[in-house]
């Protein structure tokens, strides 16, 4: 990443430290061509918010001015290197601000590669030319979180409608509306209210599964593949030859996939790290409850690794990681167990 933009407020208080990367949040339409496109950068972005900081001492970083669709996870292990070093340098908290639409999985990766200050991500889903945009105050909220020490250990945080999700829950669960993010699994740890932060729960911390200095300049390609009624599976047999280092399948309910699909699914796990989520967006993959052609017993005990309570989107950014960091299968589904144990309190 580069930084076009380094802004500093005043003051002496407080440190946050808030990178911008375009979004919705920064989006205007500026060309009069009639759709907006991220091309705010750095304190262009505040508006309201900076009559909100208050005693805090807010930098503002501008690195991208995208779309979030464009931010990729060596963008994510760029910025997280940052963090380290704003966070080590003393500042309080971390705010990143950048597109709505890939939020889930950019957070998630920065909560396995950050540690521990607070770090919190926002957006908006209004632009700022829309009535009621919610950018300053999803900001302004998400810079109170990022400023206070009882969110140490928390974990990266997505603060959106006044409500504090774990990266590790949250996912964005509806195109448009302002209270477009959710954390069916577990529900939002906290919320901001009145401008002060409530954290009502506490999530455990998660195990440190990836190490940092052994990531490699590229991040190998793991697939994404849903399963849907009446698949033939023919997308899992061209994976290998497209060059695919690592596949996540979403499998129905607990994770079950059609009978069909259990050769080529041990096939690939015979040559490849293959992740067992479900497609439901909620709950653990299961373990030791079906017994049929493609139930999560089948698949795990033909050496699928399960994804435990992550869903596929997240699991997909755990094992590229592991991959970039050169884990060989067995230590995949070592971490993936660890990561589980660590976040759910299971022996
Ligand atoms: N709709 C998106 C947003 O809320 C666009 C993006 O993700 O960049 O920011």
């Amino acid at each position: 990443m580069t930084a076009p933009s380094s802004e500093r407020g005043a003051g002496t208080r407080t440190r946050v430290v808030l990178y911008t990367t375009g979004g919705t949040i920064a989006s205007t339409d500026a060309d009069g061509s009639g759709g907006v496109r991220p091309n705010l950068g750095g304190a262009a972005l505040l508006g309201d918010t900076a009559g909100a900081l208050g005693d805090i001492d807010l930098e503002v970083i501008g690195v991208r001015q995208v779309p979030s669709g464009e931010l990729t996870l060596r963008d994510a292990i760029e910025l997280s290197d940052r963090i380290r070093h704003d966070l080590d340098g003393g500042a309080a908290g971390v705010v990143i601000a950048q597109g709505t639409d890939t939020i889930e999985e950019f957070a998630f990766a920065l909560d396995l590669l950050s540690t521990d200050g607070p770090v919190v991500v926002t957006g908006a889903m209004r632009h700022p030319g829309e009535l009621g945009a919610d950018g300053p105050a999803n900001l302004a909220a998400a810079i109170r979180v990022a400023s206070d020490p009882g969110m140490r250990g928390s974990g990266v945080t997505v603060v959106m409608n006044d409500e504090i999700h774990a990266a590790r829950f949250v996912r964005k669960s509806d195109s448009s509306s302002p209270a477009a993010f959710a954390s069916r699994t577990a529900g939002p740890i906290g919320r901001v209210v009145e401008g002060r932060v409530r954290r009502y729960v506490s999530p455990a911390v998660l195990a440190r599964v990836i190490e940092p200095t052994r990531l490699s300049a590229d991040v190998p390609a793991v697939a994404l593949v849903t399963c849907a009624l009446g698949d033939d599976g023919r997308v899992l047999e061209r994976l290998l030859e497209l060059g695919y280092a690592g596949v996540v399948v979403e499998g129905f309910g607990g994770g079950h996939v059609p009978g069909r699909l259990v050769g080529p699914l041990a096939a690939l796990a015979g040559q490849v790290p293959v992740v067992l989520a479900s497609r439901t967006g909620a709950g653990d993959t299961l373990e030791t409850t079906y017994g049929y052609d493609g139930s999560e017993r089948d698949l795990l005990g033909r050496g699928l690794i399960s994804a435990g309570f992550l869903d596929g989107r997240k699991a997909r950014v755990l094992l590229s990681l592991l991959l970039a960091t050169g884990a060989p299968t067995a230590q995949v589904a070592a971490a993936f167990a660890s990561l589980h144990r660590s976040a759910t309190g299971l022996a």
